[in-house]
């Protein structure tokens, strides 16, 4: 890709920091899978203590995170509780089925979030016909449903209610920090209640790759075993940990900032004559919206963009998805906006 082009397919794209590579340059190094990787222990023992939790794990990637997450919350055979547009149903490859062998019991929402109500009309026993469940996760912020945000009492009373029921919580936190800006809390304060949170250094903290499980120490050993299995044994890691050290402490810091931009470009787009952006007002750094009205797809409408060096992903015929993030500008969004507006009107 050019480097001038405007790049908002999502906050995958974003590129290790001057900072990072010169951490990754100095890094202190060792086999991680010998558990000697002195920058991979840091940033485990860092991730937890951020989370107030037991114990961390780095992972290559949040599919792979989720799904040790999954693999340690559940039995062969049960049911897993998600959104119906959870990540960890429609782009994780059905891992929850592959390794966990657990079917995904989903939910319909308007905006990604689950509440107690819902939830508890889908728990079910093990009896001669249901399969029993075996974890709830909730993905927050939501990716499909426009980076929406739980509110924190939802957290909270599925947490409570589901250990009440001896069920345990994952929470899917690819952007949890985003979601810790917009509710303008810690990230320990929001995971409070859920006993396992994957999380990304990738996407908006800009690592160049790695993700981390938290949750009790020894539910996160078992996780290291199956970490192996899945072949993320990754020996001197401590390479890609330095940077996300880096993600870890200070990238969370200007994510609102991105949040500032998802806005101007909601805004601008709702000022296009027959276009829709759901929700109105992004609470985090993503950007959903309808183009039906103009008489393209979005497929279409990619592609003039692209043409005027603006990358914008169609998730469907009549429904594009932009994502905000460090290499892009207040500046970068008004061009987009201005490609868009060629792009859609005749
Ligand atoms: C990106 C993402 C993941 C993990 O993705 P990887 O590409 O495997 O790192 C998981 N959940 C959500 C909500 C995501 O957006």
């Amino acid at each position: 890709m050019p480097e001038s082009w405007i790049d908002l397919r999502s906050d995958t794209v974003t590129k290790p920091t001057p900072e990072m590579r010169q951490a990754m340059f100095d890094a202190e190094v060792g086999d991680d899978v010998y558990g000697e990787d002195p920058t991979v222990n840091r940033l485990e023992a860092r991730a937890a203590e951020v989370f107030g939790k037991e114990a961390g794990l780095f992972v290559p990637t949040g599919t792979m995170g989720n799904t040790i997450a999954i693999k340690c919350l559940t039995q062969h055979g049960q049911e897993v509780i998600c959104d119906a547009r959870g990540h960890l149903l429609n782009y994780e490859l059905s891992m929850t089925a592959w390794f966990a062998g657990c079917l995904i019991r989903p939910i319909h929402t308007d905006d990604g979030i689950l509440t107690w109500d819902r939830i508890e009309k889908e728990i079910r026993p093990l009896g001669p016909h249901a399969a029993d469940t075996g974890c709830i996760e909730i993905e927050n912020t939501h990716n499909m449903a426009g980076g929406t945000v739980y509110p924190q009492e939802l957290i909270d009373e599925i947490c409570d209610k589901a250990h009440a029921r001896g069920i345990q919580v994952h929470m899917d936190g690819a952007r949890v920090f985003n979601a810790a800006t917009a509710a303008g809390r810690c990230v320990k304060e929001i995971c409070a209640g859920v006993d396992t949170v994957m999380f990304c250094l990738s996407k908006a903290l800009g690592a160049p790759a790695g993700s981390m499980v938290v949750g009790p120490k020894a539910l996160i050993d078992r996780g290291r075993l199956y970490r192996k299995r899945l072949g993320g044994g990754m020996r001197q890691a401590g390479v890609l940990a330095a940077a996300g050290l880096i993600s870890l402490e200070k990238m969370p810091l200007r994510l609102g900032e991105d949040h500032a931009n998802a806005q101007l470009l909601a805004e601008g787009l709702k000022a296009i004559p027959r276009i829709t952006v759901t929700p109105e007002k992004p609470a985090t750094n993503i950007v959903i919206f309808g183009v039906s009205g103009t008489g393209k797809t979005g497929g279409e409408i990619s592609a003039a963009l692209k043409r005027m060096g603006v990358l914008i992903n169609p998730i469907n015929a009549s429904t594009m998805r932009a994502v905000t993030h460090y290499d892009v500008t207040r500046k970068d969004c008004e061009n987009a906006l201005e490609a868009l507006k060629s792009a859609v009107i005749p």
